[in-house]
């Protein structure tokens, strides 16, 4: 007999508790990903497991994190609590590192990130300081772009690539359950992304080198009474006071063909975010022509494509949306530097100077 024991590749090593954490936007389907996951390793593989999701509002563009927990040992699982350290890290939207400080709290050396981009893994840049064991990205949403497929269902295929726990033939099967009441070709679609999808995955060990990026810190001074915005609004991306609702886009934005364009106004009276330019027709004309897209509004909700009769807004990948189309700003004088040079001029002191100066916040 062969007196060594077949050495485990890591890849092959089954965790005997496996958690992941899925950090997503509204409407993106972290949740149903969450869903299946679980559903694929407790009722297809026979472990024990749960899982449940955590919302803000419960609206799309709105922060959504989804966790998993699976024990390989079929141990119960009783805790149903936020996953501080996890085994996976998801995150189904680039920016979300931009505008969610929080987004890779309690990573560890032993995390895997997934992430959703077009960049190559060592290309990704991380906030300083950060330890991860991976780096994995995909393009997942020109993949489910062109499957026309849900963005979980190509997410979970990297997922299911990173845990030799869960068996791809399985995730499929529960794929195709999770979908039966919906019509076939939805069906077929979201089979054929999550198949397509493992094309497209690419994996990196993690290197300290690209944890250069600088932790965003609010843009205006810390809130006390005296110098909390008007309102009390949160001022980070996705909020009502800078209007800047691109972290709130699922990837895709419309694209707005002028030439195309005859001015019906059915656009402007569909969306919701007051997103459309108009102005008097440069040419002399009487009536307002229809300018472009405030992209700092539009949360990509697609209606005005819907609504378009001459298909002069089309869907389009936020990506290939050329700069100079996004000229247009309605309020262009309303930024984070401005309003924080405004309170500047009224000079008066920051909650951090009132604290060091009294000793408590009088
Ligand atoms: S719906 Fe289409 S044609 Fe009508 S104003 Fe909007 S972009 Fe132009
Ligand atoms: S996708 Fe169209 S309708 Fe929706 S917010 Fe953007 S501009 Fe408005």
């Amino acid at each position: 007999m062969w007196p060594f024991k077949k050495k485990e590749t890591e890849a092959t090593v089954l965790r005997k508790l496996l958690s992941i954490r899925m950090e997503a936007i509204g409407g993106q389907g972290a949740n149903s990903a969450g869903k299946i996951l679980a559903e694929a390793a407790v009722l297809g593989m026979g472990y024990a497991g749960n899982h449940f999701s955590s919302f803000g509002s419960e609206k799309r563009g709105s922060p959504v994190r989804s966790f998993v927990r699976v024990s390989t040992e079929n141990k119960p699982v009783r805790t149903a609590s936020y996953i501080k350290h996890p085994d996976i890290l998801v995150v189904f939207h680039e920016s979300l590192l931009d505008s969610h400080n929080e987004i890779t709290d309690g990573a560890t050396a032993s995390t895997e990130l997934i992430i959703n981009s077009k960049k190559d893994p060592q290309n990704i840049r991380l906030p300083y300081g950060l330890k991860l064991k991976r780096v994995t990205t995909i393009d997942a949403t020109t993949v489910a772009l062109k499957s026309k497929c849900g963005l979980n269902a190509v997410m979970l295929a990297a997922i299911v690539e990173a845990c030799p726990e869960i068996k791809k033939e399985k995730l499929a099967q529960t794929l195709t359950s999770y979908f039966s009441g919906l019509s076939e070709i939805v069906r077929k679609n979201n089979l054929d992304g999550f198949e397509a999808a493992f094309k497209y995955i690419k994996s990196h060990r993690f290197s300290e080198d690209q944890c250069n990026r600088e932790i965003q810190t609010s843009p205006l001074p810390e809130m006390g009474w005296i110098n909390a915005p008007i309102g009390g609004v949160i001022i980070n991306p996705g909020n009502s006071a800078l209007k800047d609702h691109s972290a709130s886009r699922k990837g895709y934005a419309p694209l707005f063909t002028k030439e195309l364009c005859y001015n019906c106004g059915f656009c402007d009276m569909v969306c919701p975010d007051y997103c459309f330019v108009w102005d008097l027709d440069p040419t002399g004309a009487k009536a307002p022509a229809l300018q472009g897209i405030d992209y700092q509004y539009c949360k990509g909700c697609q209606k005005c494509v819907t609504v378009c009769p001459v298909s002069a807004l089309t869907l389009t990948l936020e990506s290939e949306i050329p700069e100079e189309s996004k000229m247009h700003r309605v309020f262009s004088n309303l930024n984070a530097e401005n309003i924080e040079k405004q309170w500047k001029k009224l000079s008066l002191p920051t909650y951090a100077e009132k604290i060091s100066k009294n000793g408590d916040f009088k």
